[in-house]
This record gives C-alpha cells, structure tokens and sequence, in this order.
C-alpha cells in the first residue's frame, strides 16, 4: 500500500471505524481497516484494552465526525457555534452543516467516491450552483438550489438522499437533511458534550 493510502487509512485505525476516505478501495477486501482493526503503531493493540475517559469518548466521536468530513479543527468547531445560535437541537444542526457543504454534497451524489476526491472536483471549478462556477467546497447549499456538472461527470441513478431530486443530469436541493437522513453512524450527542463541557 502506498504511504499516501495508508496514511487516510490511518486515520481510519486510529479513529476505530471506516471513514471511507479512499474511495471504492474502503469497498474493497484491500481496506486497511478491515486487515488491521486497531490503532497503527507499536502499542496500537494495547490502545483497545485501555479505558477510556467519557472526555476520552466524546473526543474520540468529534475527531471520528471531523475526519469523516475532512475539515479542520477551526472550521468544524465554528459549525457548531453557528449550529447553537440557530433554531433547533444543536446537535442536528451541527449535522445538517456538515451535510450541506458542498464537496459533501458532490460524494452523496455519486460525482466522486470520496469527499477529498470532490474537494477536488469542486476545486476545479467543475460544478455549477444554479448556472455559475462554485469552486468552494465549504459552499452550504440551501433550498432550491440546482447542482450540476460542467463536463462528463454522471450523477448517480441509485441511491441518492432524499432530500435532493434528479432532474435529468442535475441535482435540486428539495429541503435541509433530517437527522435520520445523513447516513452516519454518529452520536452527535457526544459531539455536543464535548463542546459545551
Ligand atoms: Fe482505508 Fe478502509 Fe478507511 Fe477506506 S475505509 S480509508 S480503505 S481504512
């Protein structure tokens, strides 16, 4: 495995879950997690048999969330000051952020297999937002919005959030995501903990 790969697939070690950061690889029988399911390193066995902190398990949930997404530190903790302002439970709000970013949106859609592969895409200038070039990947998309892309790329037939409608080769953003919809296995609720402990 090259060190690039194994360095995202680190991060799925050491986060103790598939982040799916490598595209169709995290499908694959080559995952590194799936081969080795403990922490790299030395001591990375022992880590499993330690105990840890409930301080320890809510960070552990909010780095799991974070580099599930790809964001930084920064960025992530300033969803969820926004997440608190707005109405509604923090938690989901925080969620929803996330989900409407637009590199995230892109990966749901079926345009690239991971969300660093649609950072990239969006990078680019590939895809538009209602007609013009977006190359922001942190753009929020709200409601109504049309998302498509300017040259080949498909947008999946299968499998797409229900929150969006396909219109031929173009995405609508029909409504903000509902906790249920978003497709983690996150307990946002520790998130929550930890920033407001
Ligand atoms: Fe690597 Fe598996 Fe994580 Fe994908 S899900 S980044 S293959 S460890």
């Amino acid at each position: 495995m090259g060190r690039y790969l194994e360095a995202k697939c680190k991060i799925c070690r050491r986060n103790q879950a598939k982040l799916f950061l490598k595209g169709d690889r995290c499908l694959s029988v080559k995952c590194g997690f799936e081969k080795r399911a403990y922490p790299p390193g030395l001591k990375g066995q022992d880590a499993l048999r330690k105990k840890v902190s409930d301080y320890g398990i809510q960070l552990k949930e909010k780095q799991k969330l974070r580099n599930m997404y790809g964001i930084f530190e920064t960025q992530f903790r300033n969803y969820f000051r926004k997440a608190e302002t707005i109405p509604g439970i923090t938690g989901e709000n925080f969620l929803c952020f996330l989900e409407r970013r637009l590199d995230n949106v892109v990966y749901r859609i079926g345009l690239a297999s991971s969300r660093n592969g649609a950072r990239e895409i969006v990078g680019h200038g590939h895809i538009l937002i209602n007609g013009k070039k977006m190359n922001i990947p942190s753009y929020l998309v709200k409601t109504g919005d049309i998302i498509e892309a300017k040259s080949n790329f498909k947008i999946k037939e299968e499998g797409l959030p229900v929150w969006m409608e396909k219109i031929d080769n173009k995405i609508r953003i029909v409504r903000f995501p509902k906790i249920n919809e978003m497709a983690t296995t996150i307990n946002e609720n520790l998130i929550v903990a930890f920033y407001t402990r």
